[in-house]
């Protein structure tokens, strides 16, 4: 049996293919798409996109001549259902079966459903995919007041869109602060202070009990007994969970997320995965991590189709990710939970700043805020172990590259 089938036609599964053919794998692929759009930009959704300044057509990752000139047929608005790993073969919603000799499983993520009641009432939307995003785009042209559930990076892009939008916006947080599992307390509260300077009404530590709704529609949201806020579109971001059930269902081993090693081989070493949908045991977060990020999805992916092609080469990358709200940049690299110590570079009052998190001694992570210079020193001193000391690091005139130098000096010596 030969030939790649690959589930997800998104990032980790559109650069598998590109990195597995560049070398040199020269067997069929198919990549299966259960969207009808031709690969596209997930980001700029709750950017670019909703603010009107991007169209669906500029989204697109790869034209279908790109994929003629490769030989991968692309099959779009086609769903697999089940894997059945006996007969290497994967079964599809059209009723079609796809034989396969290797398999990629890039099924990424899906946005998690609010469980409250009036969760079901029109006017409640979630921002995962392109059809998300054409019907909150629409539907935003129409509201006046919206309510974001959830201070998460979704919840936070949205907010910054619909609020540059003229629109009234209430964010509620359970927690008592924002992006709490992402970014430290100071990153946190100069977010905060940023959304409200916009006009948005960021409430922290408040719980959504229900919605209420009027003729099936949405008119405000209920979080207790004194507090209920009026809404005519309530867009939820609390959270994405792993698209693994067909890998489950195959009795794959997974855990939160497809369990891969670090070419993305699964627990079937005929079986990949990789993207928002695996779980690895991720060097920099010392312990299993499942991230989702497009550099991770593509790193992962690229490791994948060259583990695929017969070419392995581990996955070792720095976790990376980026949100941008208003004009500012937030990027991050590296895992700071857990970090125990810290120091600023740059200015938090001017909103262009880096914090480095030091765990232990040692330098984890780098948040940014406008300062994408920082980033790409931080990336190098992380991938190569390096620690700057505090002191060094709130030095403006310090240059990270001379701790490069000394490094490659001793690892020469
Ligand atoms: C609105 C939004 C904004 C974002 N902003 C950022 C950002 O600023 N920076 C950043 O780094 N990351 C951002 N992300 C996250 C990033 O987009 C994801 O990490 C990335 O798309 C993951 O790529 P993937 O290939 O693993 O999966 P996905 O992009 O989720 O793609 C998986 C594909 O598989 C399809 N699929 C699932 N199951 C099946 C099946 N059974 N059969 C066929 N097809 C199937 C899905 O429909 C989907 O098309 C954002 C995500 C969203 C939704």
């Amino acid at each position: 049996m030969s030939g790649l089938v690959v589930i997800g036609a998104s990032y980790a599964g559109i650069q598998a293919v590109l990195s597995a053919r560049d070398a040199g794998y020269c067997e069929t692929i198919s990549v299966i798409s259960d969207e009808t759009w031709l690969p596209y930009q997930r980001p700029p959704l709750s950017k670019e996109f909703l603010l009107g300044r991007q169209n669906e057509a500029a989204l697109t990752l790869r034209n279908s001549a790109f994929f003629t000139s490769r030989k991968i047929d692309l099959l779009l608005g086609i769903r697999a259902t089940e894997i059945d790993r006996d007969a290497q073969r994967v079964l599809l919603s059209d009723r079609a079966t796809l034989t396969f000799g290797k398999l990629l499983i890039a099924t990424g993520s899906c946005a998690r459903r609010l469980s409250a009641p009036g969760a079901d009432l029109d006017g409640v939307c979630y921002l995962r995919s392109m059809d998300d995003a054409i019907e909150l785009r629409s539907r935003l042209q129409e509201a006046a007041e919206i309510v974001i559930v959830g201070g998460g990076f979704i919840g936070l892009e949205v907010a910054a869109s619909a609020s540059q939008l003229g629109k009234r916006v209430t964010l509620i947080e359970s927690g008592p602060r924002l992006l709490m599992r992402a970014v430290s307390p100071i990153v946190s509260e100069f977010l905060l202070a940023m959304h409200r300077k916009h006009g948005v009404d960021v409430r922290l530590g408040e719980n959504l009990v229900s919605i209420e709704g009027r003729n099936g529609k949405v008119v405000s949201v209920n979080c207790g007994q004194t507090c209920r806020i009026g809404a005519d579109l309530v867009v939820v971001g609390i959270g994405g969970l792993a698209n693994s059930r067909i890998a489950e269902a195959a009795q794959l081993l997974c855990r939160d997320g497809i369990v891969v090693d670090d070419c993305a081989q699964t627990s079937d070493p005929r079986i990949y995965a990789a993207g928002d949908c695996t779980i690895h045991d991720n060097v920099f977060a010392e312990g299993w991590l499942r991230l989702e990020s497009v550099q991770h999805a593509q790193d992962q992916g690229k490791a994948a189709g060259l583990a695929i092609a017969g070419r392995s080469s581990p996955y070792v990358s720095v976790p990376r990710f980026w949100s941008d709200q208003y004009a500012s940049k937030l990027q991050i690299a590296g895992i700071s939970a857990g970090f125990d110590a810290h120091a600023v570079r740059g200015s938090i009052e001017e909103g262009k700043f880096s914090l480095f998190y030091y765990k232990g001694g040692r330098l984890v992570a780098v948040d940014s805020l406008d300062r994408s210079g920082d980033q790409m020193a931080a990336r190098k001193l992380l991938a190569g172990r390096l620690t700057p000391s505090p002191e060094q690091v709130a030095d403006p005139s310090f240059d990270f590259r001379s701790l490069m130098g000394l490094a490659s000096e001793t690892n020469a010596s």
